[in-house]
Parts: structure tokens; C-alpha cells; sequence
């Protein structure tokens, strides 16, 4: 199925690592161009390196809290390939925390990243949006959104901050032309987890670690997800094949997910 995305304009934040990379990799061999940021400056570079087609690939260094790095973004993204089709707002992290360990102001830094990052890029996007025929916005959020872990208690509540938020942007800019979707994320092998298994002190190697993990959290297919496979519905939900699709929520997770909603 070709999925109509050759030619096409996107912004993926967080491009350097993980789900990000996997994204900016697969719409760049959907023949579409791509913008992409992260904090570090080294990461991009090698992201960079490791992709084909330089030509239709924009990386600028911006951490997604900041709105005037955010807006000289979007603004070069605009400069470079004279519009926006589709936004993926994926820069971020969790926070590994139980509510013994944290304060209120915990939450609200988590909330920040969460809502600014979102908030920030869609503030400067949406004008470039809303001149696209098949404009699509996809946040990056996880099931912890519907379904809270107590070692988790900070990004449980700020993801569930945004699903909210990311269901009412879908309601506002319908009307504008612009789809808004969520794919909420179970455990995706990425850097994210690899820097756990590093810090963990463990002697067993990655892959027996993250198979003990997975039994735990009972993840229903028995392993961890790929950032491929994160990518491939991001794609999807970015297409004008999902042109009737809006305010959804797809759990990419493994069935780690025991809600029926
Ligand atoms: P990675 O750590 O592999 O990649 C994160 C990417 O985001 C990197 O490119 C990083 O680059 C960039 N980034 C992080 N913070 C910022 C910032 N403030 N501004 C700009 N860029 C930033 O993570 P994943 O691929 O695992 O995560 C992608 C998204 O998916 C995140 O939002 C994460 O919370 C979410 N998620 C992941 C899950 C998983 O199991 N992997 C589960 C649920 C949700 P740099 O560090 O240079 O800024």
C-alpha cells in the first residue's frame, strides 16, 4: 500500500535516538523530506550519517522546552522545504519514580516537558499546518496514560495530562484541516532502556534482562517492542490513507494493556 507520504513535508523531534530515528529512517524512504532536533548536537550528526538522503533530510540542534529554539525550528523547516505536512512530537523521557520519592514540583517538571514540548512546536506548526491538504499531528505518549505504574507515578500522571490534551487538540483543529492522534507505547527497545540496563549493574546481558522484564510486566507477545514497529504506525497515522482518523489513541505495546478503552 503506498501510503502517499512521497514528496511530503515532516517534523519528528527527538530524531537522533530511538522511536524518533526509526520515524525520520522510514519517511525518508517513503520519498518524504524530514526535520528533525534533538539536544545534542553529536547525536544528530551520526543519526545523520547512518541515513541516505542528505538532500531531504533538515537536523537542527533545539530541546523542545525551549520556545524561541522551537521557533527558529520550525522557522528553518519552513525555509528549507516551504512548508509543514505532519508533526511527530516524540522528544522526551520518563522518569522512574514512585510517589515516596517525589514532591509537587516533580510532577509539574514532568508536566512541563510533557505539555511544552507539544505546545511549543503545535504553537509554531500549526500556521504551516493548516495550508497542507493532508495535515497530521501524532503525539508520542504510552498506556502508562490509561494505565498508572506506581514506579512510574510522575510520567503516569503527565501522560495522562497529555492523552487529554491531544484529544481536545483533535476536537480544535478538526476544523482546520489538521488530524491530531496519539500511539500510546508499551516498552520499546531503545536508547531509553539500554541506559537502564547500563545503570542497573546487571551481569546478565541485555537480552536476558529485558526478557525478565517483559515476564514481569506480562506483556501479552512475550518481548519488547522496536522502534520500527512504533515507526510503522506513526507512518500510518501521519498518511492520508488514515484520512478519516482523528482524537484515536493506538496502543503500539505488546498487549501490555489490559483496558478495554
Ligand atoms: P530515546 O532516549 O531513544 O530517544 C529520545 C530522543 O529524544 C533523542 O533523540 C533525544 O536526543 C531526544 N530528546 C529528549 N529530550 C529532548 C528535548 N527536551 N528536546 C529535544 N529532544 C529531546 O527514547 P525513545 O525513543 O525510547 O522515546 C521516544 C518517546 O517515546 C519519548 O517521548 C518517550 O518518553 C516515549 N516512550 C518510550 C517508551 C519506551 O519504552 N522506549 C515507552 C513509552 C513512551 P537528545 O538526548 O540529544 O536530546
Amino acid at each position: 500500500m503506498d501510503l502517499g507520504l512521497h514528496g511530503r513535508t515532516y517534523l519528528v523531534t527527538g530524531g537522533s535516538s530511538g522511536v524518533g530515528l526509526a520515524t525520520v529512517e522510514l519517511l525518508l524512504a517513503e520519498g518524504a523530506r524530514v526535520v528533525t532536533c534533538g539536544r545534542r548536537a553529536d547525536a544528530l550528526d551520526s543519526a545523520a550519517a547512518s541515513l541516505g538522503a542528505p538532500e531531504r533530510l533538515l537536523t537542527q540542534v533545539c530541546d523542545v522546552r525551549d520556545a524561541t529554539a522551537v521557533a527558529a525550528l520550525v522557522a528553518a523547516a519552513g525555509e528549507a522545504f516551504g512548508g509543514l505536512d505532519g508533526v511527530v512530537n516524540n522528544a522526551g523521557q520518563s522518569r522512574m519514580a514512585g510517589l515516596a520519592d517525589v514532591v509537587a514540583a516533580d510532577f509539574l517538571d514532568e508536566l512541563d516537558l510533557k505539555f511544552s514540548s507539544v505546545l511549543n512546536v503545535l504553537g509554531e506548526a500549526l500556521p504551516w499546518l493548516e495550508k497542507s491538504a493532508a495535515a497530521s499531528v501524532v503525539n508520542v505518549n504510552a498506556v502508562l496514560a490509561k494505565q498508572p505504574e506506581p514506579r512510574l507515578v510522575t510520567t503516569s500522571a503527565a501522560r495522562a495530562g497529555l492523552l487529554n490534551l491531544t484529544k481536545s487538540m483533535s476536537l480544535e483543529y478538526a476544523a482546520r484541516g489538521v488530524r491530531v492522534n496519539s500511539v500510546c507505547l508499551g516498552l520499546v527497545d531503545t536508547g531509553q532502556w539500554r541506559r537502564r540496563y547500563e545503570s542497573s549493574g546487571d551481569e546478565r546481558d541485555y537480552a536476558a534482562w529485558e526478557h525478565d522484564i517483559a515476564t514481569d510486566r506480562g506483556i501479552a507477545l512475550g518481548r519488547f517492542g522496536r522502534a520500527d514497529e512504533v515507526a510503522a504506525a506513526i507512518a500510518f497515522l501521519l498518511s492520508p490513507r488514515s484520512s478519516y482518523v482523528t482524537g484515536a489513541a493506538l496502543d503500539v505495546c505488546g498487549g501490555v494493556s489490559r483496558g478495554l478503552f
